[in-house]
């Protein structure tokens, strides 16, 4: 009982810690309930004797979240938020290291480790690799669910956030994992507004997305095989090298559409909300 007492109170000074320096929902995720996720991805294999995951997120300001990603947008939203969230589980992984823990924050954004090449030809298909799985991290802190964006979606900032999460050995209170790999409710309500707006066709509707169409934005606006060159060279090397490059923010253009986040009737600061879900 008292173990169980001392572990909530941790969990509790935690949130508290976290939200102080801005975070905006937070969530445990139990280590080993990671099953859905390639081994990879999975908080074990960064940290054998990791027990839980601390899952927050930040979320962009409303009126920097506009359809075609501006410099606001990628102040607020992109390089600035994700450096924000970094300094977050930077603080969060040192403060349990003051009590005794092993803790080390995941990158928050920009963690691609390689690109694999699926199919060429004038439909390509790519996948992107990460070194972890940060959207299945925060459906297992109970956070939100994956909609059919293909993004995380919490009923308060519908996907107008960006994720952090901290590796830990500490013995958190895990919060109750959400439904993963399910077409949500919210989404059919909705009618799959991201699905029709995409401008690439990239979402399928069943909640995954076409990288190569997503990251081309315009597909029959550009040339296929230069695109994939441009995408296989600027994703190539090992995957500490290329994690390290991603991490410089700067090294690449960033991605300038926006639109799938940015009018989901989930963020509960539209308007449309009600009309489209009845809530
Ligand atoms: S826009 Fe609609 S279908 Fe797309 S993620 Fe949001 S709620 Fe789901
Ligand atoms: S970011 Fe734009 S191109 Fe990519 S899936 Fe969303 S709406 Fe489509």
């Amino acid at each position: 009982m008292v173990e169980k007492d001392s572990a909530n109170q941790l969990t509790q000074e935690l949130f508290t810690y976290s939200q102080g320096l801005g975070a905006d929902l937070v969530g445990v995720a139990d280590a080993a309930d990671f099953h859905e996720t390639e081994p990879a991805k999975r908080p074990l294999t960064h940290m054998p004797d990791a027990r839980t995951v601390f899952v927050f997120v930040c979320r962009i300001p409303f009126g920097a979240a506009t359809a075609h990603a501006g410099p606001p947008y990628l102040q607020s939203g992109y390089y600035g938020l994700e450096g924000y969230i970094n300094k977050i589980s930077h603080r969060c992984s040192v403060w349990l290291e003051d009590r005794g823990y092993l803790a080390a924050g995941s990158p928050a954004g920009r963690d691609i480790t390689g690109l694999r090449v699926m199919e060429r030809g004038d439909d390509p298909k790519i996948e992107l690799l990460s070194s972890f799985d940060l959207r299945l991290a925060a459906v297992k802190a109970g956070i939100g669910q994956i909609g059919v964006n293909n993004n995380l979606i919490t009923s308060k900032y519908g996907s107008r956030l960006r994720i952090g999460a901290v590796i830990t050995n500490a013995p958190l209170v895990p919060n109750t994992a959400l439904e993963y790999g399910v077409v949500p409710e919210f989404c059919k309500k909705c009618g799959f507004r991201c699905v029709k707006a995409c401008p690439a066709k990239a979402l399928t509707g069943e909640g995954a997305v076409d990288h190569y169409r997503c990251m081309v934005i315009n597909p029959a606006k550009v040339e296929t095989r230069k695109a994939l060159k441009t995408l296989e060279s600027r994703y190539s090397g090992s995957p500490n090298q290329l994690a390290s490059k991603m991490m410089g923010f700067t090294q690449n253009a960033p991605h300038t559409c926006a639109r799938c986040i940015t009018l989901c009737p989930m963020d509960s600061s539209r308007e449309d909300r009600k009309a489209l879900l009845g809530i």
